[in-house]
């Protein structure tokens, strides 16, 4: 037995975002550049559902709701497009927590980003696009959005002992790609699985593919991998929850396929 995600998102939900004006404001610690997809302006938000034992973002982002300060949406987009604009990205995210928490401030944020043409890389674990298929079409709707939904784990038991949730609510991170598919979202080009695969025994995942298969069979064929990276807070919180990876790879050595 382990917490209800969506309990836990509520109380997140109620500590990091605030409204002010008929506006959501969010908190963020941090706006970048980096490498990843082969370039990307990323916003690090305060505040997740989950409590994945191998996060990286653990010490600011995931796990605390105080870090960093309120932002408003346009200020967000307004940092994300200057990094995108000066370093020539065409893609832009929110990652350090759950993006799709206080969903009304994100879903600004997407729409202004659109608005100068940029791509939003919706990087989710896909609780709540899972819990609710309005949500789902709105995302939809939105027209310059691409969907990663990273499962955390391949089975529900799995997905508990990795993220301290219920294993029921596992089945919400399936149900995210189903939602999308029936939104009209197209498989692979417009959202895709990724899995955390560093605790995954090989049955896990192919029980996982199965299932992603009976969804769509492109799916099941085009799952972004992601292994843990021992990053020195990484491995602190590692061996807190106890969680020994089978395969993870040290930080000066990430592979491409993860880039
Ligand atoms: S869902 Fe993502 S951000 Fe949240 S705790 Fe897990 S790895 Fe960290």
């Amino acid at each position: 037995m382990g917490f209800n995600p969506f309990v836990l998102g509520e109380a997140v939900e109620k500590a990091v975002c605030v409204v002010r004006s008929g506006v959501v404001w969010r908190r963020y610690y941090r706006f970048r550049g980096g490498r990843w997809y082969g370039g990307i302006a990323t916003a690090d938000c305060v505040g997740c559902n989950l409590r994945c034992g191998f996060c990286w973002s653990w010490r600011y982002g995931s796990f605390t709701t105080s870090a960093g300060r309120l932002y408003p949406p346009q200020e967000v987009v307004r940092r994300l497009e200057g990094i995108a604009s000066r370093r020539g990205y065409r893609y832009v995210r929110v990652s350090g927590g759950e993006p799709t928490l206080c969903f009304e401030h994100l879903k600004q944020v997407i729409k202004g980003l659109g608005a100068s043409g940029f791509v939003f890389i919706l990087e989710t674990n896909g609780l709540v696009l899972g819990r609710d298929e309005g949500v789902v079409r709105e995302v939809a709707n939105l027209g310059n959005v691409v969907v990663r939904v990273s499962l955390k784990g391949a089975t529900p038991e799995e997905f508990s002992r990795l993220t301290g949730a219920d294993p029921e609510f596992f089945n919400y991170q399936l149900r995210a790609l189903e939602n999308l598919l029936n939104a009209g979202m197209r498989p692979v080009e417009e959202f895709y699985p990724a899995v955390m695969i560093s605790f995954t025994p090989p049955q896990n995942f192919k029980a996982l593919k199965e299932a992603l298969a009976r969804i769509h069979p492109d799916l099941a064929d085009n799952i972004d991998i992601e292994l843990v990276i021992l990053y020195p807070h990484v491995k602190k919180l590692l061996k807190k929850t106890g969680l020994k990876p089978l395969k993870a790879v040290e930080p000066g050595r990430i592979p491409d396929f993860m880039i």
